[in-house]
């Protein structure tokens, strides 16, 4: 089956002329609409979309030259389809037809004019449009696909990049998290803090209620580390029921009370699991970056060092370095545990 033939306006102060082209166009199986001058040809132009226009130069009112023009720009405003744009005139000096060309005309054909060669333009027309019209839907089709592929990747990169249990960063971004704020605190000479935070007594919550109340508690944790934490704050899971949070641009007696107001949102509201209500604690190490420590790494492990003090000091509580470097409890808030 052969393509359906293009829409044709076409535009002609002269209404012999606009017949004769009209037979014979409607002869060649296009269907035809025709106007006097360009303004009135505009709007039907707009209506068709996409099609071919066939337009004398001089006319009263609006002339071929600016109707290309306009066509042009509404062309340029996507408020029109593609327009396929024969200049149909008895203006016939070169320099006249490089001027129709420039205003935008796709071909320019000088009166009298023969028929046939006249078809075999618009056929030309015909496969300049349909090839547009392909490129426009592939254009469509490429741009669904690049979006299908961005988001894809986003779901890939959340799938590397965080932890599937609770959803935050897991350890190994967690760590190159760290490793890039760290370089960001050496670089602008600010400080930076990391809290080393571990569930106490886990194993017995996981033996009295269950290894999947122990998953639950652990995404009660990380929801209210997560609830705590500042929006600049990291937060991370490093595995088993070891969380940490790194707190760029924050000095030591920030990240204890930041480590303070954890250990608080945890210890003060149960993790409801079912229908128990299981209290849940943790032990927490806070430690701010000086000369002393010189990677990521290092001040991990001191945090880790304070971490097993709060352990050994009975738990349920928050331990720093002071000014002499000696490690000791934060009292600043007295948290009992929720029953
Ligand atoms: P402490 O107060 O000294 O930290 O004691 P603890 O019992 O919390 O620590 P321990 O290291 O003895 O036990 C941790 C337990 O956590 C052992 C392990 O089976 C459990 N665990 C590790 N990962 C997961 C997990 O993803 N889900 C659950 N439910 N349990 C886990
Ligand atoms: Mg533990
Ligand atoms: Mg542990």
């Amino acid at each position: 089956m052969s393509d359906p033939r293009s829409s044709i306006i076409i535009v002609d102060d002269d209404a012999p002329t606009r017949k004769l082209l009209q037979r014979q166009l409607a002869a060649g199986g296009y269907p035809v609409q025709s106007f006097g001058d360009g303004r009135a040809a505009l709007e039907a132009i707009s209506d068709m979309g996409s099609g071919l226009v066939i337009a004398d130069w001089i006319m009263p009112v609006m002339d071929g030259l600016e109707l290309c023009h306009s066509i042009r720009e509404l062309e340029a405003m996507q408020a029109l389809g593609s327009i396929y744009f024969i200049m149909l005139t008895a203006c016939a000096s070169p320099a006249q037809t490089v001027e129709g060309l420039n205003a935008g005309a796709n071909d320019y054909l000088t009166k009298p004019y023969d028929p046939d060669e006249l078809l075999a333009r618009i056929r030309v027309g015909e496969r300049f449009l349909r090839l547009q019209d392909e490129l426009r839907q592939q254009t469509v089709e490429f741009q669904k696909a690049n979006l299908e592929l961005l988001m894809l990747s986003r779901r890939l990169d959340e799938l590397a990049n965080s932890d599937v249990l609770t959803r935050l960063a897991n350890r190994r971004c967690i760590l190159e998290r760290f490793a890039t704020a760290w370089e960001s605190a050496e670089r602008d000479g600010r400080p930076i803090s990391c809290l080393m935070l571990d569930v106490d007594r886990f194993k017995k919550i996981n033996d009295t209620y269950g290894h999947e109340a122990g998953d639950a508690v652990l995404k009660g944790v990380a929801d209210r580390v997560r609830g705590t934490a500042r929006r600049a704050d990291l937060c991370g899971r490093l595995g088993g029921e070891e969380f940490v949070v790194i707190l760029p641009n924050c000095p030591r007696d920030g990240a204890a009370s930041v480590a303070e107001r954890i250990r608080g949102a945890v210890c003060a509201k149960p993790v409801h699991y079912r229908d128990k209500l299981i209290p849940v604690t943790v032990s927490c190490g806070a430690a701010e970056r000086t000369e002393r420590e010189t990677s990521p790494e290092e001040l991990l492990r001191q945090a880790d060092d304070l971490l097993y003090a709060a352990k050994a000091g009975g738990r349920n509580q928050t331990w720093v370095l002071d000014a002499d470097g000696q490690p000791h409890v934060v009292t600043q808030v007295t948290i009992a545990p929720a029953e």
